[in-house]
């Protein structure tokens, strides 16, 4: 087989739409990854086809969403956001919707490519029934996420389910060698099923902007300013985070911004402000909701330090999308972190997000901020290797490898 191929691949996306709200409870990185990566892999001229479920009744069937990248929105339940869990009863007849459309439309694929243990449950029949090979990726993991035990027990119903994709596909992407060491002490994956490749940035959106322009957009005061970004939820830290506030001089207490949230993000909210509340730091917290992908440029420009305070990540977006604003991160050891940050460099890791040691960092970052332009190119150049197309490329060549070495039983 020719080195360059040009690949048919169907992608899966089950429960989170990859056009969908960002920041939501459910949407999230995985959302920018499956999009990016499927731009990406359009734009080197393989076709990529991303199905997933209709969530909304107004959704199209067909969107295009570039180059040789399509997004399939297809029945499963009723036409509504639900929550993720209550997709699984939906998968078979999904799975069976996928085939009716494959067929109707005279489709053929070389390879599954499925994401999240949900989307992967319908992968392991397609790669039985189209005798193609079957690439996962996660994205988290339910076992790791029962042995963090923070926020809610994943259910013994998704592990076995990794458990036996694991066991039954042919390559898994893992995001970081933590990944990958997880796969194999959980899962018992074994250890050349698995390769890694990080996940990614677009350097094109997200692109520094004048702290003082930001701020002004912003309608902010000269304040030094500190931002979470992300899904709100238990597992995020953002409560260690606020605790970490109460540990900055009084005087100089920089203001939080929370960027986030979403109509399902309700009560994590409620609880947060109350937290607040109960700190005496609520006039130094703005919870902002959830802000477009594309705006957010302004905001982590804005700010002098992005924390991600997190108890468990897969890898970490956000830490990629900061520092590609010129923004430091000051970040817990989990995830990507330690890919992604130059420790004392281009920000600073913390073994946890114990919240004096948290504090420790922020007040490190925030004496280097000050619109750094040396640092910020700096901080632009380490992440050249993340660039999506980079990202494309190295799952393009596994893709390539399983045709040729791969089996599909
Ligand atoms: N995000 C967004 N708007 C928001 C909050 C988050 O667009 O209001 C995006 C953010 O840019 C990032 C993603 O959501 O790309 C979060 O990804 P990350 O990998 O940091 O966390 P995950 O969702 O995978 O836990």
């Amino acid at each position: 087989m020719p080195k360059e191929k040009l690949l048919k691949i169907a992608m899966l996306s089950a429960h989170s739409c990859p056009v969908g709200r960002l920041g939501t409870r459910d949407t999230g990185g995985m959302s920018v990854y499956v999009l990016e990566l499927a731009r990406e892999l359009g734009k080197m001229g393989h076709q990529v086809d991303i199905y997933t479920r209709v969530h909304d009744p107004a959704d199209k069937v067909i969107y295009e969403l570039g180059q040789n990248a399509r997004l399939i929105h297809l029945r499963a339940g009723e036409d509504e956001e639900i929550h993720k869990l209550a997709v699984y009863p939906h998968l078979p007849d999904l799975a069976r919707r996928l085939e009716d459309f494959r067929r109707e439309n005279r489709l053929h694929y070389d390879l599954v490519h499925s994401h999240y243990w949900l989307s992967a449950w319908v992968g392991r029949h397609l790669q039985k029934w189209w005798r193609v090979p079957h690439m996962v990726m996660f994205h988290t993991l339910g076992a790791v996420k029962n042995a963090v035990g923070v926020g809610g027990r994943e259910p013994e119903l998704r592990i076995k389910t990794e458990r036996s994709v694991v066991s039954s596909c042919q390559r898994i992407i893992a995001a970081t060698e933590k990944e990958k060491e997880d796969l194999k002490r959980y899962y018992d994956a074994s250890a050349d099923k698995v390769r890694i490749i990080p996940c990614g940035v677009n350097l094109d959106m997200f692109q520094p902007i004048g702290k003082r322009s930001a701020r002004e957009q912003l309608g902010l005061n000269g304040d030094k300013t500190v931002i979470f970004v992300g899904r709100i939820e238990p597992l995020k830290g953002i409560d260690r985070l606020m605790l970490a506030m109460t540990y900055l001089k009084d005087g100089h207490r920089p203001r939080l911004l929370i960027v986030g949230g979403g109509e399902n993000s309700r009560n994590e909210v409620e609880r947060l402000k109350k937290l607040a509340v109960g700190l005496q730091i609520q006039d130094r917290i703005e919870f902002m909701g959830l802000i477009k992908q594309p705006d957010l440029p302004l905001f982590y420009s804005a700010a002098d330090v992005c924390v991600v305070p997190s108890y468990y990540e897969s890898f970490g977006l956000v830490a990629l999308e900061s520092l590609a604003c010129g923004t430091p991160v000051v970040a817990t050891k989990v995830g990507g972190a330690e890919n992604i940050i130059r420790h004392g460099q281009t920000g600073y890791l913390v073994a946890d997000n114990e919240p004096s040691g948290l504090a420790e960092k922020i007040t490190l970052a925030l004496a280097q901020s000050d619109n750094n332009k040396r640092l910020a190119s700096v901080m632009r150049t380490s992440l050249v290797p993340f660039r999506w197309t980079n990202i494309a490329e190295m799952v393009a060549r596994e893709c390539r490898d399983l045709l040729v070495n791969g089996t599909a039983d």
